[in-house]
């Protein structure tokens, strides 16, 4: 839709009359004679903001009537629209940046435009480039930094048809009127959407990042309202992290380097004094006079295969030792190499009875399943005094 009022991007309140009202479900959709509401399309999203302080759930286009959907009926025939300020702005700076920074990637380095997109906190542009480096995001950044500096107009204008037909494809061409987005020297193309007054508006333009894709390469940017909220959100997380570490932000990195050491020190510490207490546990087991053994524990799987692992190679048993695991339990049958007795057989005997799941061979069977409290006092019971050879 051609609509003038989009030639300002503030152009954002309007008493206008109602020309036709449809009631669907439990919404309203009004056609005004006029609105200052803009309809997403050419990748700009739909405004928000009220109609006689009623919030517009959505705008929707029926058959060429452009209708605004709200939850109640109105009760005057002149109503007064307001359009949300701050997410035209928002939409009207990213979308200008947009033309900068494409047109100036367009003419500069050689890439297509493939897409660009954005919502209210992220924008990309995806453009043909076959290599992306920091380098090449640097360079752009900066050009466009400095057109943005230049402060050169944005104007939106009305061409005639022979003004036009050898500038632009038929398609681009197909519209009863024609409005062109010029800024001079960088840009001129067919555009139907908000746009800032002059480069200046923008403020800045960030790159914060870039993503392969399978056409070529996404940029990820902001500029305007968007990139300073980016950088209040930035600036916070780093507050808050310079807190946490007691450090000025610039300490952060080294703050956490060395976290990250003591981090590894300390597990390595942990380890050494999981295998001593796991050394001293095997030790009792090891020296008992029990050649069947029983036991019932709460440490990881492997540290309990490994408990078991120790006993049985270092004395003659048949060990049964079980780890609860919150609502799950781990059950290892071991024995020694000089012992005959099936392992495998066993668990596979408890674990029809008990609804365990896994397996072994004759020397070492394992599994778990739901956590039995009974379990080791019915082991204890039925294995406690079996013959062994
Ligand atoms: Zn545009």
């Amino acid at each position: 839709m051609i609509n003038k009022h989009y030639d300002n991007y503030l152009d954002l309140t309007l008493d206008t009359e109602i020309r036709n009202c449809i009631k669907e479900k439990d919404s309203y959709l009004y056609e005004f004679e006029d609105t200052v509401f803009y309809f997403e399309s050419g990748g700009q999203h739909s405004d928000h903001g009220t109609i006689n302080g009623i919030e517009v759930s959505d705008l929707v286009v029926r058959n060429g009537h452009y209708f605004h959907v709200l939850p109640e009926k109105l009760e005057n025939v002149v109503c007064h629209m307001e359009v949300e300020r701050d997410f035209r702005q928002k939409q009207a700076e990213i979308h200008s940046a947009s033309h900068l920074l494409c047109s100036l990637i367009n003419r500069n380095f050689n890439a297509r435009t493939i897409a660009f997109y954005n919502d209210s906190h992220e924008a990309y542009v995806e453009m043909s480039f076959e290599t992306m480096n920091r380098e090449t995001i640097q360079k752009i950044e900066d050009l466009c930094n400095e057109y943005i500096l230049k402060d050169i107009p944005i104007e939106i204008e009305y061409p005639a048809y022979e003004e036009v037909k050898d500038k632009f494809t038929d398609a681009k061409l197909a519209h009863d009127i024609l409005r062109t987005v010029r800024i001079d020297g960088i840009d001129y193309d067919m555009c139907g959407c908000t746009h800032v007054p002059s480069l200046r508006y923008l403020g800045m333009l960030k790159i914060f990042d870039f993503e392969k894709t399978s056409r070529g390469y996404k940029l990820y940017y902001l500029a305007g309202k968007m990139l300073r909220e980016r950088i209040a959100q930035y600036n916070d997380i780093l507050d808050s992290m310079s807190a946490d570490f007691a450090v000025p932000a610039e300490k952060i990195p080294e703050a956490v380097s060395r976290i990250r050491q003591d981090l590894r020190d300390s597990r390595l510490e942990t380890e050494e004094y999981k295998e001593y207490y796991l050394e001293s546990v095997a030790e009792r087991y090891i020296n008992s006079d029990e050649r069947i053994v029983f036991g019932q524990f709460d440490f990881d799987i492997k540290a309990l295969n490994k408990l078991a692992t120790m006993v049985v190679s270092n004395s003659s048993k048949l060990v049964f030792f079980i780890s609860n695991l919150g609502e799950k339990m781990h059950l290892v049958i071991a024995r020694s190499k000089d012992l005959e007795i099936d392992a495998e057989s066993i668990f596979r005997d408890i674990a029809l009875a008990n609804g365990l799941r896994g397996g072994g061979n004759r020397t070492f069977a394992q599994g778990g399943g739901l956590n039995d409290p009974g379990l080791l006092f019915e082991l204890t019971a039925r294995y406690g005094n079996i013959e062994l050879n």
